[in-house]
């Protein structure tokens, strides 16, 4: 479920996100659109069954929890199912985030908060373009970690310009001793539609070297191990078996439901992606009970419509369920969606790359050892 306001867009970020000052976000609209969504989509659902509700954004923190929980709830009434039953997690940054915040979250049954924290350095987050401070970002990690939701995930970005690979892992240390069960280190990407971007095509904007950026991931990757997280994907880590149940499902090809401004979703084989436009999708509401769901363009619900066939399917497997340290049985993924596993390029591909040490393969399932998770890119790009 995406919501798409922000206090302030980040320079880096290209996830659907439009700044709007706090008291001007329409939580209880905002709220009616997506469960009038919800109803519409609800007749072509069959038997759908979700495992995980993830609020994400956009900034869903700054989504009024009853408003939210008023979502929540009709969801999981109509689907016959309760929030103790699935893992329900909202994304929250910092500056929106308190212990009282995050007790009426609970209470209207979120059990995961993921925080976006990205950096404990003051000068690191100003070049992030972020709002909050040091402090603000481990006293809401605090709060997060003392309230009645068990399940705190910590967002970290590496890989930033000036950053050396023993300060990036005594941050990721100083998170992980704050009691987070699971946390998410990206390397800083740079995305063409961003301001990042801009500044990247005019060269002004620095650029940690790559193997300057390959000794943070390995200095970041040693101190999360060393304090009982478990590796589980290129960029996640858990402790305790707490691995992201509704990220496993996208990087193991599930379907999904996908609901709110600019949400996609994958459903019978069909990806589709919302209207963007906030105002938009809030003020046309009213009209979805009779919106036809085959229909897309501009004006209506949905964006954008592509029937994925099972060679596009299976090419996604191998880019998502290559992540994960398991990897996949890519045989039986190709069976189940009908079409080729190793086609003669694949086929080849991987010959090389298994030669080189870069692919594992046993029997039908392959895998990316862990070490060479740095060139993990660049291998799913030959296996695709
Ligand atoms: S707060 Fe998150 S979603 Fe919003 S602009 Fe920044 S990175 Fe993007």
């Amino acid at each position: 479920m995406h919501f798409p306001w922000c206090l302030k867009k980040c320079p880096y970020c290209d996830f659907l996100s439009v700044a709007r000052p706090r008291d001007e976000i329409p939580s209880e609209a905002y709220a009616d659109a997506v469960i009038a969504e919800f109803d519409r989509r609800r007749p072509s659902l069959g038997d759908y069954s979700p495992n995980s509700i993830f609020f994400g954004g956009g900034t869903p923190s700054l989504w009024a929890p009853t408003a939210l929980g008023r979502v929540l709830r009709h969801i999981t009434d109509t689907l016959g199912t309760t929030p103790n039953e699935l893992e329900i997690t909202v994304e929250c940054n910092p500056n929106s985030l308190n212990g009282e915040h995050a007790s009426a979250l609970a209470d209207q049954g979120v059990g995961r908060l993921s925080i976006g924290l990205q950096n404990l350095d003051a000068k690191q987050l100003k070049f992030l373009g972020r709002l909050h401070s040091p402090n603000e970002g481990l006293q809401a990690l605090e709060a997060a970690v003392a309230s009645p939701v068990p399940r705190v995930s910590a967002d970290l970005i590496f890989g930033i310009s000036g950053q050396e690979a023993s300060t990036a892992a005594d941050m990721a240390g100083v998170v992980a001793d704050l009691g987070p069960t699971h946390v998410s280190a990206y390397a800083l990407t740079i995305e063409p539609g961003t301001e990042f971007g801009a500044r990247e095509r005019k060269g002004t904007l620095p650029i940690l070297p790559d193997e300057a950026i390959a000794d943070t991931y390995s200095a970041v990757e040693e101190c999360l191990e060393a304090r009982g997280f478990e590796h589980y994907e290129i960029s996640n880590y858990a402790t305790d078996g707490h691995h992201s149940e509704h990220n496993v499902g996208y990087w193991t090809g599930r379907e999904y439901l996908g609901l709110g401004c600019g949400a996609w979703g994958t459903l019978a084989g069909t990806r589709y992606r919302n209207t963007t436009v906030p105002t938009r999708y809030t003020e046309s509401s009213t009209r979805w009970a009779s919106t036809n769901l085959d229909e897309h363009g501009p004006g209506r619900l949905i964006n954008e419509i592509e029937p994925l066939s099972p060679k596009t399917r299976l090419s996604e497997r191998i880019l998502l369920n290559l992540r994960l340290a398991s990897g996949f049985d890519i045989e039986e993924a190709a069976r189940q969606l009908g079409t080729e596993a190793w086609p003669d390029d694949r086929q080849r591909a991987a010959a090389r790359l298994v030669a080189r040490g870069r692919l594992a393969r046993d029997g039908s399932r392959i895998y990316i050892p862990k070490a060479q998770w740095l060139f993990a890119d660049d291998t799913i790009a030959r296996l695709m």
